[in-house]
């Protein structure tokens, strides 16, 4: 049996820092371990979606993508994305230990503390992960989100690829 694939690219700026990061000499040429550094990336994510029927002759609306756009806008776009396993967190969030922090469905967490501006600003820019900020782990941290949310509907996750550059891409499919 046949079935319709349609996909939809979303963009979004980040900052993370892959501490663990030991690269094999051999394969990089003996390049510095520059992933260490916090730094910043434009991302493209793309989901893939499928199904075998179609409902008003499509797979679904592109709009209604729309629920992902709001979750890259609004949780991870300008946001420094951290895993609460970096040894060098608690230099990274000033008082760290004196915040309490806000789990969220998705399987992220923000500092759930009230700040003035500009201190705000500053500590909602952090987005805490329970896995180390790779491509790949991306990629299969929005595979899981789009498939437990398009559930109901029936649709399959595909893939998600996950592009933190133009030429860097790492895809996760089941
Ligand atoms: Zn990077």
């Amino acid at each position: 049996m046949g079935k319709w694939m349609i996909d939809k690219e979303f963009s979004f700026a980040m900052a993370h820092r892959v501490w663990n990061q030991v690269l094999d000499p051999i394969l990089s040429n003996n390049s510095p371990s520059s992933c260490l550094r916090i730094h910043g990336h434009n991302v493209i994510v793309r989901l893939c979606i499928s199904s075998d029927h179609l409902e008003k002759a499509m797979v679904i609306d592109f709009n209604e993508f729309k629920w992902f756009k709001k979750f890259i806008d609004d949780v991870l776009d300008h946001r420094t994305i951290l895993d609460l396993n970096d040894p060098l967190l608690k230099l990274q969030i000033p008082e760290f230990d004196n915040f309490k922090l806000k789990k969220h469905s998705e399987g992220y967490f923000t500092i759930d503390e009230v700040f003035e501006s500009p201190y705000d600003e500053f500590y909602t820019s952090f987005v805490l992960v329970d896995f180390v900020p790779t491509s790949e782990n991306f990629a299969k941290w929005f595979f899981d989100i789009a498939t437990e949310k398009m559930k109901p509907w029936n649709i399959k996750v595909e893939y998600v690829d996950y592009l933190e550059s133009p030429s860097s891409r790492a895809r996760y499919t089941e």
